[in-house]
């Protein structure tokens, strides 16, 4: 009996203990859902601004051979309201100046704080992305993009590595050697008859395109979905930086030279439309390495 009443206040305090129990687990589980939700909000916080940062600060504007610095402080402007900051000009022909302060207005800092470089080459080393802009038809085709495919594309890579957005000169825009260091051309698909913007004119249209691809949120689809063109990054591709690129180029054309395919005194356009097919391409950094290794054997030989 008396051991039936200490089972029967055991399974009353076992039982009191299990709701005790189910009662801390309930609360631990509020609170945990409350911390994940708080963190979570944090977090996504956080996460927008760090993407907002990461994503526009990664797109780089690049200005080869400005003459008038007008056009860097309006081009600082323009870039300022669509929420990029990167700028780099590459050999100006112009000072940042008072008149390149006025036109930036608010932008200023980014005028004054624009990297400068001697080539394009060192502009876009670290890029793996590079798309040069051009109002003009060139001889040799290269895969073109118009100004939103442009946005999509900026936004869609720069979650990977600096992209670099390249404009020309005033007078002539950017050389065909210049434009054949670039992935893709875009175009802003103007009045045929007139289709040369203002330089300053140009980067804004860009710069806003990239913004509305931006709060489209291009960033968070995946990369698959962009499939509009052929050369899209697919998940877990990894593609080399231009100062990759360049080497390779730079290997390719020494191999050609010694097997004499390319002939010195006449090499034509060889290089210009080896580049454009593996542009074309578009190596993955691996497939890169195996090409590197290829030469690199090939050269061997040759000894
Ligand atoms: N007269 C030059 C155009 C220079 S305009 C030419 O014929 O090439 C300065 C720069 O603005 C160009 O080099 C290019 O980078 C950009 N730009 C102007 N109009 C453009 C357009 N319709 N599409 C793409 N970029 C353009």
């Amino acid at each position: 009996m008396l051991k039936n009443k200490k089972r029967a206040d055991y399974n009353r305090a076992e039982g009191k203990e299990k709701s005790c129990d189910f009662l801390v687990f309930l609360c631990t589980l509020l609170d945990g859902l409350i911390f994940l939700s708080v963190v979570d909000s944090f977090g996504f916080a956080l996460l927008t601004s760090f993407s907002e940062g990461d994503m526009l600060d990664n797109i780089r504007i690049v200005l080869v051979g400005t003459t008038h610095s007008g056009n860097i402080g309006s081009a600082a402007r323009a870039m300022k309201v669509m929420g990029l900051k990167q700028m780099t000009l590459v050999a100006p022909a112009c000072k940042v100046d008072g008149q390149a302060i006025a036109l930036a207005a608010g932008a200023s800092d980014i005028a004054n704080n624009a990297r400068i470089v001697e080539t394009l080459e060192e502009a876009v080393a670290d890029c793996g992305l590079v798309i040069g802009s051009s109002a003009r038809n060139r001889s040799l085709e290269w895969p073109m993009l118009d100004s939103r495919q442009c946005g999509v594309k900026a936004i869609t890579e720069a979650q990977e590595y600096p992209v670099a957005l390249v404009f020309g000169r005033e007078r002539t825009g950017l050389t065909n050697e210049e434009l054949h260091r670039c992935h893709f051309h875009v175009a802003i698909p103007a009045n045929p008859e007139y289709s040369s913007l203002n330089l300053a004119m140009a980067v804004q249209t860009l710069c806003y395109d990239v913004r509305m691809a931006w709060l489209d949120g291009a960033q968070t689809r995946p990369k698959s979905e962009d499939n509009e063109h052929e050369n899209t990054a697919s998940e877990g591709v990894t593609y080399p930086l231009s100062q990759d690129l360049e080497r390779f180029y730079v290997h390719l054309e020494e191999i050609l030279n010694k097997t004499d395919f390319i002939n010195k005194a006449h090499p034509g356009m060889v290089m210009a439309k080896l580049r454009r097919l593996f542009n074309r391409a578009r190596p993955e950094a691996q497939e890169l390495n195996i090409l590197r290794g290829v030469l690199t054997s090939v050269e061997k030989n040759l000894k």
